[in-house]
């Protein structure tokens, strides 16, 4: 590991991600679900396809099917019938014939190419080709999306929308996905108080929790919310007891900056092993991530935007895991920087920005409002992360640097 970027007591990212995704196993437990019901679970086995598809060769236009080496000894070829999508002819196209044909038909035994309509004119019941088709031109052949047998969709893959098409366009009707994660969720912190109470001096309202409720939902998982936990040791040991008895994981924020940390700190020592890091990113130095008796725990930072970039940059790669999925990289963009952004050397920024396309056709970006890890409203008028390198320094205009769009995590769409 290099050293010229490392802050002294500081823990590098990537170092923190390794030991957290090499701690967590996912769950087992697995079940059967049918196509209506598949949207964003993870696949607990892979899928290989039982057909081919397309299952006979069809026409990619409409046209007429013809034999290519025709070409060579006819002028004008005669209609001999129709191959509509579900009607398919039957008989045998010989030489000097030809069969109109729509997109999606299958192609009659000895045609083997379809000219388009387009490039042929109609005299009666015979054609004439004005551009002949090359051996194959405009068919799909068996197999051409899809062979038999072929793995369809790997074990661990998050379905979409599209892979639910996919499946259901190989005949399979259900599939075995592993269950949803339960993850248990708790804010500390004797100043905070709910939307819909009155605020007292010197309280706050408690965001985070709702921010990842629904951080949480969107990702799949079932969440066991279980409120505020005052700043009291027995209150903090009964909420972890609970929260590790029903959950999978337990996700808290607030209390575990130095100072603050105390109460947590001695409960988590108490029931659990647990590793308070110091982080080498910004915002979200402070987390905490380890093992309870039966889940793991990770303790976020209270500051709202460190709780939002340190669930998505650290937290959320583990979830995934959990959830037996195999993908935890997000989507990583080159840009040109469009303003200056500030940046001191020796921790890995994570700066919101707002990126377009620029007037040349490039990436752009921007640094979005005051980067202070208190200020949501900033990080809700953003749209990525700009990611700047720990060892890197103020970054200049025109200069490049690495965007990860926010995703469905962040950002509804
Ligand atoms: P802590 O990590 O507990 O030291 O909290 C750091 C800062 O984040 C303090 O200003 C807290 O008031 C604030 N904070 C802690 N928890 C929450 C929360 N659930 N929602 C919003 N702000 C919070
Ligand atoms: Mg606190």
């Amino acid at each position: 590991m290099s050293s010229h970027c490392d802050r002294p007591g500081l823990l590098p990212v990537s170092s923190a991600l390794t030991t957290l995704l090499d701690a967590v196993n996912p769950v087992h437990e697995s079940e059967h679900l049918p196509l209506h019901k598949l949207n964003g679970r993870v696949i607990a086995e892979s899928i290989t396809s039982p057909i081919n598809v397309p299952g006979f060769a069809n026409s990619a236009m409409d046209g007429y099917a013809l034999r290519s080496e025709d070409n060579h000894h006819q002028s004008s070829l005669r209609v001999i019938g129709k191959s509509f999508a579900g009607q398919p002819f039957t008989g045998q196209v010989n030489q000097g014939e030809c069969v109109r044909i729509m997109t999606g038909a299958k192609m009659p035994s000895g045609a083997d190419a379809v000219v388009m309509q387009e490039n042929t004119t109609v005299h009666g019941d015979t054609i004439a080709v004005s551009e002949w088709p090359k051996k194959g031109e405009s068919v799909r052949p068996v197999g051409d999306d899809i062979a038999i047998g072929s793995t369809l969709l790997e074990k661990g893959h998050k379905l979409s929308a599209i892979d639910i098409g996919l499946i259901a366009s190989v005949g399979i009707t259900e599939a075995l996905v592993f269950r949803p994660i339960k993850v248990a969720l708790f804010s500390s912190g004797d100043e905070l108080r709910q939307p819909g109470e009155a605020l007292p001096d010197g309280c706050i309202y408690d965001s985070n929790r709702r921010a990842l409720h629904a951080l949480l939902a969107q990702m799949g998982a079932e969440v066991i919310d279980l409120g505020v936990v005052k700043d009291d040791k027995e209150a903090i040991r009964d909420a972890f007891l609970r929260a590790d008895s029903q959950a999978d994981a337990v996700i808290t924020s607030g209390g575990v900056s130095v100072g603050e940390a105390d109460f947590i700190r001695d409960v988590l020592d108490e029931i659990g092993s647990i590793n308070f890091w110091k982080l080498a990113m910004k915002p979200g130095k402070p987390l905490a991530f380890g093992k309870l008796p039966s889940s793991y725990f990770f303790g976020l930072p209270g500051n709202p935007v460190s709780s939002m970039v340190t669930f998505h940059q650290v937290a959320l790669p583990g979830l995934r895991k959990l959830s037996g999925q195999q993908q935890f990289t997000p989507l990583r963009l080159s840009a040109v920087a469009s303003k200056p952004f500030r940046k001191r050397p020796g921790r890995l920024d994570y700066q919101r920005g707002l990126f377009e396309l620029a007037a040349d056709g490039s990436l752009a970006v921007a640094p979005h409002g005051k980067q202070s890890s208190g200020v949501l409203s900033a990080m809700s008028q953003a749209n990525c992360f700009v990611v700047l390198e720990a060892q890197r320094g103020d970054v200049e205009a025109g200069e490049k640097v690495i965007v990860e769009p926010f995703d469905e995590f962040l950002k509804a769409r």
